[in-house]
């Protein structure tokens, strides 16, 4: 089963009307795989994502939300729905980030309902999960991954997957400049797919892809990109630096 790389970039709260500007006009012309072979999809602040969409070549690349409501409309003060993201014409979302998760507290059931919410609305998720050190030190990764896969997969119908990305994203290298080696990644995106083979089918196991993030960069991304369960990447920092995130897009290839 070839699974198609993909590289995500997420920008946070960061940048301005300017900074993205010239983001996009770096990638438009930059030297890139083809769509089929590697995806490319950025994920800009909600408030430039109808600006970015305008600009950027819609036939390299997507554009992505980086969160979005349970709900379709209604009295939720600040909150953006599935349904706006695809009347801008997007395809894309990010949901449990593991700043949604941990600064703004969302649980896995939020989260889980946001994924489902956003698939009946045809998008397609960026699927975040991964430990804390802490959970990472006292040998509780494992049962960390479970909990977030387990909710979502309670939440999804075996037809839902096909809409998934799964980024296993451990929470100590995210923004830390401390990367998880290449094997430290690998083990992880074994487990999940194990965890996949076992709790909804082999056929989702083998078609969904895994991403991995937490500090990746130029430097490190190419090798990561060997390891053979790790399917692209979810690029925080370094997103924003059009050198470093092409040279990441095309480290994958
Ligand atoms: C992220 O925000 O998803 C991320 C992985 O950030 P960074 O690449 O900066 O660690």
């Amino acid at each position: 089963m070839t699974r198609r790389f993909l590289v995500g970039g997420n920008h946070k709260c960061n940048g301005n009307k300017e900074s993205l500007k010239s983001l996009i006009e770096a990638l438009n012309c930059a030297n890139i795989p083809p769509k089929d072979t590697v995806e490319v999809v950025i994920a800009p602040p909600t408030l430039y994502l109808d600006y970015a969409n305008t600009q950027i070549n819609r036939d390299r690349f997507s554009v992505s939300a980086q969160n979005c409501y349970s709900e379709s409309k209604g009295a939720f003060t600040g909150e953006i729905s599935a349904e706006m993201i695809r009347d801008l014409a997007l395809d894309w979302v990010i949901l449990g980030h593991s700043e949604r998760r941990h600064i703004f507290k969302e649980s896995n059931e939020l989260i889980a309902k946001k994924t489902k919410h956003s698939i009946t609305q045809k998008l397609q998720v960026i699927f975040c999960v991964g430990e804390q050190l802490s959970d990472r030190n006292a040998n509780n990764t494992e049962k960390v991954l479970d909990e977030q896969l387990h909710s979502l997969s309670t939440a999804l119908s075996v037809e839902d997957w096909k809409n998934i990305v799964i980024a296993y994203e451990p929470v100590w290298a995210i923004g830390t400049g401390v990367t998880a080696s290449p094997q430290q990644a690998q083990d992880a995106h074994v487990y999940i797919r194990k965890w996949l083979a076992e709790k909804v089918n082999e056929k989702v196991s083998s078609e969904t892809r895994i991403l991995y993030g937490g500090s990746v960069t130029a430097t490190n991304a190419a090798e990561l990109a060997q390891q053979s369960e790790i399917d692209g990447f979810l690029v925080g920092g370094a997103s924003l630096v059009a050198a470093s995130f092409i040279t990441i897009i095309q480290s994958v290839s």
